[in-house]
């Protein structure tokens, strides 16, 4: 029996399928990751193409058929096109990279509401210009991490499981464990170098105090997202073939 089921999601990707139409990868709310033949969209008459462009975030309507292995959307529009991020070139690499990211961590046919509500939020205030682009990219990453059971940080040390304050103490930054007391750091051969400046802006993150941040401090942020990156890849081998980091 066909279902027809309507959800909300980001378009992930987008790929070329038969003579007119599209193979669309979108990250829904309810279903989780999909993929969904668009009929027809690549004709010029289309008005949904535009709609299933990759970022933006719609509402769709879809056949579930369980016997057939590739379902088609019936219809989709516009919930945000994100045209704010569109106009900057900035907002665009992180943005791609963050969907990306998704396409990477989301399951097929499984929902995962924590990362849903985290796209949406950095999303929109990427477009809303509340906070500077690489906060939302580094609050974006930690999060991650903590959703996909990647642990940064935890407030202890994971090795010696001393209870630690980055404020406070030195700590040392690995590819392995993420964050560790100095004395552990010595144990692990997975050490990302860190100067004192980005470890200590790094240290506000992760005891999440982002609030007051300078104008040297923003410069800084561009750099703060790469060891957090390092520590993703080391986890998970699929980051190294992402597209969008080029473009950093
Ligand atoms: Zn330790």
């Amino acid at each position: 029996m066909t279902r027809i089921l309507k959800d909300r999601g980001f378009v992930l990707k987008k790929k070329k399928f038969r003579e007119t139409s599209r193979l669309i990868t979108i990250f829904a709310e309810n279903a989780g990751k999909l993929n969904l033949i668009a009929k027809g969209v690549r004709t010029p008459k289309s008005k949904t193409s535009a709609v299933l462009e990759p970022l933006n975030f719609i509402e769709f309507v879809y056949y579930d058929k369980p016997t057939r292995e590739l379902q088609y959307i019936s219809s989709a529009d516009f919930i945000d096109d994100f045209s704010v991020i569109k106009s900057d070139l900035e907002k665009i690499r992180i943005a791609y990279l963050i969907i990306e990211l998704v396409n990477i961590f989301a399951r097929e046919g499984q929902a995962n509401l924590d990362l849903f509500n985290i796209i949406q939020l950095t999303l929109t205030s990427l477009d809303q210009n509340l906070i500077s682009d690489y906060q939302l990219l580094i609050t974006f990453l930690i999060k991650l991490c903590e959703i996909s059971g990647y642990t940064l940080y935890t407030g202890e040390c994971p090795i010696c499981h001393k209870s630690l304050n980055l404020f406070q103490e030195e700590y040392v930054f690995t590819r392995n464990y993420g964050v560790v007391c100095s004395s552990c750091g010595g144990v692990s051969n997975s050490i990302i170098n860190l100067g004192i400046e980005t470890k200590k802006l790094l240290a506000s993150f992760l005891e999440g105090m982002t609030d007051k941040f300078s104008e040297s401090d923003e410069l800084r942020l561009k750099h703060i997202y790469l060891p957090i990156f390092d520590f993703l890849q080391h986890h998970v081998d699929e980051i190294k073939k992402i597209k969008s980091l080029e473009l950093f």
